[in-house]
């Protein structure tokens, strides 16, 4: 699977995601234009957006694209948050799977502050590559195995979190994003045999350290590791 950075933090997330057939954006936190840019105006080539939650750092542009016809996917509390309703907003249910095209999506429930926030499972028929994506979330409760690429957040680190945040701040950020800690725990219980390829996702900017974050990932998964 061929995957795109078009932006990654708080500032903004989007991520185009295609098996050679079937193409999505994985979330649209990014102006609309910059995302027409990005895909050279082939609007027709996006088969959907996977929309994780109602952030505006994620959901920026949900509104706009459905405008021009993108089906836009994410669970019923997102569009009720976001006061999205229409023809191209597909509601969809954790643990509830289904197909965009040759991709089959697997939402399932994370742990962020906002109603009903996903993160999804997306398996390709075409290539039978399975890729696991989640973002804001500060824990995870699920297990995946047999996974080829994973594209998770990792915010902060104990070691790294920045000492003058105030505390309202700090534990804002325990109860609401991942930490280098957790996602290492989460890795440590999966079964990485068929991992290949690791994306880190929404890093601080206050917060974090990228090449001690990719080092660590690293030497746990003997996977390729970029930070976005
Ligand atoms: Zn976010
Ligand atoms: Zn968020």
């Amino acid at each position: 699977m061929k995957i795109d950075i078009y932006a990654s933090g708080s500032g903004g997330n989007c991520y185009r995601l295609s098996d050679g057939e079937t193409t999505v954006l994985l979330e649209c936190g990014i102006p609309c234009r910059q995302i027409m840019q990005n895909i050279r105006f082939e609007i027709r080539s996006i088969a959907g957006v996977l929309l994780t939650h109602d952030h505006m750092d994620h959901a920026k542009a949900a509104k706009d694209l459905a405008g021009f016809g993108i089906d836009i996917y994410s669970s019923e509390g997102t569009f009720k948050a976001l006061g999205l309703s229409g023809y191209h907003f597909k509601t969809v249910r954790a643990l509830q799977s289904f197909d965009i095209g040759t991709l089959n999506v697997f939402p399932f429930d994370v742990q962020h502050d906002v109603p009903e926030p996903l993160g999804y499972v997306i398996t390709s028929r075409k290539t039978g590559e399975r890729l696991l994506f989640f973002t804001d979330t500060y824990y995870l409760k699920y297990v995946f195995n047999g996974v080829d690429i994973i594209m998770g957040e990792v915010n902060y680190s104990l070691d790294t979190i920045n000492k003058d945040i105030s505390k309202s701040r700090r534990d804002r950020l325990y109860e609401s994003h991942m930490s280098l800690e957790h996602f290492m725990e989460f890795l440590r219980a999966s079964d990485l045999s068929r991992l290949k390829r690791v994306y880190l996702l929404h890093l601080s900017d206050d917060n974090s350290d990228e090449v001690y974050f990719k080092t660590e990932i690293q030497k746990l998964t003997g996977a390729e590791v970029t930070v976005c």
